[in-house]
């Protein structure tokens, strides 16, 4: 491979296998080695790699017509909004795209900030909202923040410390004390701003690139009351967390909460062709309609992938999400068979097909967190890459404390075991 294809976060020392074949939870290298993705790629072919009826849609639109601007109508863009808007919570009716997940946070941000007359966003620490300038001042993460903040002049974005149990910043005996300090400690930050200038919160429902953290019972339902107190929007950032990933077509739904936006992309089209979007309430739409939408991409909404987001819904639904629902709790248990077994695993978390295994120092059984540990120097990077030799591979959280596991739904019991 050409090494400036390379992407940044593989080491010479680990290169990246070029893949070149796949079969629903499997990729195939040239030589016709197969692994396991416990990855999905990057966290988004949740439908499996040969979902066919995905590639015949796409086949199907792009014979028909490829391209319609977002000026006029197409039919695959109105059924897939259609479909969306349905599977949303009740509040959420309208649907914006865009092309990827930074996009679709950059939109909501933009639409929030008309929308209220506000600068400020609030988002917390151990987050990853996207690449692009606007998109990665939303994200906590201190692994890129350096680079980040090196180059990105993008302000008005205040971060606040998330529910973490494990190695997080509060002292909580149980989850519900978790909860509420961690919401208190929201309100207190949300009070020293200055309620006025806040436009919008981001969240992840379940984090998804910086450990697959889900919050104690309880917490997202104060942060809406907290958010409804001082009119502030909730944006529930779905990129990773929905497409049943977590047991529902919505992370947030697993936490009984209706956010004033959610932010897609990945599984809507099971990663087959990029798309992504914004589903708002009405009166955000409303709003956009007389006022205007802020933002707008060439390809946004592009009817090949709407197409493959269509077939990708009806994927879903038949039996997919079922699968993933039913083989929840067999990864579940056997993630918390590894953390009885070795010392170095500090903790499991997670929900649906998305889990973390954190990391701890075997000695002191506290968390292990350097932000400037590189793949490779840690235990994580260590057992990716034992993984990848014996042909498994498994995502990582960002600082490298965690490994990520989130395969296909598709995914089988046998498979489940042969990874874990
Ligand atoms: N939001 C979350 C939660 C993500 O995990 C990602 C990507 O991993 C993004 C946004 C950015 O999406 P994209 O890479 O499509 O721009």
């Amino acid at each position: 491979m050409d090494s400036h294809s390379i992407p940044h976060w593989y080491s010479p020392e680990s290169p990246p296998i070029s893949i070149v074949d796949a079969e629903d939870s499997t990729v195939y290298d040239e030589d016709g080695n197969g692994y396991l993705d416990f990855m999905a790629q990057l966290y988004c072919v949740n439908a499996g790699h040969s979902e066919q009826r995905i590639v015949d849609a796409m086949t199907a639109q792009a014979s028909d017509i490829p391209y319609v601007s977002s000026a006029l109508g197409n039919d695959s863009r109105d059924k897939l909004a259609s479909l969306l808007a349905e599977r949303a919570p009740d509040n959420l009716t309208d649907v914006f795209f865009s092309v990827t997940g930074s996009e679709a946070n950059e939109a909501a941000m933009q639409i929030a900030r008309a929308y209220q007359d506000a600068p400020k966003i609030l988002t917390r620490w151990r987050s990853y909202h996207g690449s692009t300038y606007g998109a990665s001042a939303l994200t906590g993460d201190p692994q890129t923040r350096a680079e980040v903040e090196r180059y990105s002049a993008v302000t008005g974005h205040t971060k606040f410390l998330p529910p973490l149990d494990f190695g997080g910043p509060f002292n909580a005996d149980t989850p519900e004390e978790l909860a509420e300090q961690a919401a208190d400690h929201l309100e207190w930050v949300i009070k020293n701003e200055g309620p006025d200038s806040i436009a919008a919160l981001i969240t992840e429902p379940i984090a998804g690139t910086s450990g697959a953290y889900t919050a104690p019972p309880g917490y997202f339902e104060r942060v809406r009351e907290i958010c409804d107190e001082y009119d502030i929007l909730l944006v529930s950032d779905e990129v990773i967390a929905g497409f049943g990933r977590c047991g529902d077509w919505f992370g947030i739904q697993t936490e009984n909460v209706q956010p004033d936006m959610i932010t897609f992309a990945k599984g809507v089209t099971s990663a087959y062709v990029p798309l992504g979007g914004v589903i708002t309430s009405s009166e955000i739409a409303e709003f956009l309609d007389t006022e205007g939408m802020p933002v707008g991409q060439t390809f946004a909404g592009h009817p090949v992938a709407c197409a493959a987001g269509v077939a990708a819904v009806e994927s879903y639904e038949d039996g997919l999400f079922e699968n993933a629902r039913d083989l929840a709790p067999v990864l579940e248990d056997a993630l918390a068979g590894v953390e009885d077994e070795y010392d170095v695993v500090g903790d499991v978390h997670g929900r649906g097909l998305l889990w973390g295994v954190e990391f701890a120092d075997p000695e002191t059984g506290e968390h292990f967190f350097d932000p400037r540990v590189d793949e490779g120097d840690n235990p994580v990077g260590a057992v990716r890459t034992e993984a990848k030799k014996r042909g498994v591979i498994f995502g990582s959280a960002r600082p490298d404390v965690q490994l990520v596991l989130s395969p296909p739904l598709c995914v089988t019991e046998e498979e489940i075991h042969e990874a874990v």
